[in-house]
């Protein structure tokens, strides 16, 4: 009997070091705090200094924080450095920090696409790469980016340009790089999740026939909720998933089924 309760530890990250970025708070805080009781160290990293540090203060001694804007390259760096160096080792990254700007593409101004690429996508890069450097090095690491159904989907409930063709970019940027790894021992998936509820929706959820919308067009009629993203974010990044490379998981209530 005690075996078979073993085989439960592949679900488990016990003395990892997992680095999420966006995890003050939302889907980030909550697979923080998935992955803590898993047992890892978890560090978030946050442009919110403040509710990072807040939010790692919650979790207790395995979590730490570290101000981090994911756009910014020589940042990120010195960032996924001091943290190989602190913690000795960085076993899993989380890719999950993400903005929005929902408005319809003919008012959208260049500046406004911009910060949206250079935070959804090449964030995603300059993070991935960071972490791959250290990971690469020990043969071993597992990438999980949060993407969208907006990255698989043209959408249409309102405009939203530049997340519909960021996320596209992070679907196919999971494919790219876990074939590129792959023969250095790291695995990349990424989770494509419907509309969560966390303060990233706070706009949408002010309209009532929005709401009702969104409802109509989740064949399980519900919003998501963030520790539901968390529990495929871990599968994702334990060894239970020893096999599943480049995969993207959509956690979305049966949205891409239709
Ligand atoms: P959230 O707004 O609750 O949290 C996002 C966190 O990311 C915030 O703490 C914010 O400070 C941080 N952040 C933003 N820009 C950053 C930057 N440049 N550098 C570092 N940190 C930064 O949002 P959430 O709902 O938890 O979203 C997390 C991820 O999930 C995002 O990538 C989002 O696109 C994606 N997602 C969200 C939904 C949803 O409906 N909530 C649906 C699909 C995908």
């Amino acid at each position: 009997m005690q075996e078979d309760a073993a085989l439960l530890d592949a679900f488990r990250l016990d003395g990892r070091v997992a680095v999420i970025t966006g995890g003050a708070r939302g889907i980030g805080y909550e697979t923080a705090r998935l992955f803590t009781a898993a047992g890892a160290r978890t560090v978030l990293v946050d442009l919110d200094e403040a509710a990072a540090r807040e939010s790692a203060a919650r979790l207790g001694p395995q979590a730490s924080s570290l101000r981090l804007d994911v756009s910014a390259e020589a940042d990120v760096t010195r960032v996924f450095d001091e943290i190989a160096s602190t913690q000795g080792r960085i076993d899993v990254l989380v890719n999950n920090a993400g903005m929005a700007l929902r408005r319809p593409s003919t008012e959208l101004s260049l500046a406004d696409w911009q910060r949206v690429v250079d935070v959804n996508m090449t964030g995603v890069f300059l993070c991935a790469r960071a972490a791959a450097r250290h990971m690469l090095t020990r043969g071993s690491g597992t990438i999980v980016n949060t993407a969208s159904i907006m990255g698989l989907s043209g959408g249409g409930l309102y405009p939203n340009i530049s997340y519909q063709a960021t996320k596209g970019a992070v679907v196919n940027m999971t494919r790219a790089l876990a074939v590129e790894w792959a023969p250095g021992g790291l695995r990349v998936n990424a989770v494509a999740p419907t509309w969560v509820d966390t303060e990233f929706i706070g706009p949408l959820k002010n309209s009532p026939e929005l709401m009702r919308e969104i409802q109509r067009v989740t064949p399980l009629g519900r919003l998501a909720q963030p520790m539901e993203v968390a529990q495929a974010i871990l599968f994702l990044a334990c060894p239970a998933s020893s096999m599943v490379t480049g995969h993207v998981l959509a956690v979305d209530g049966g949205f891409l089924a239709q």
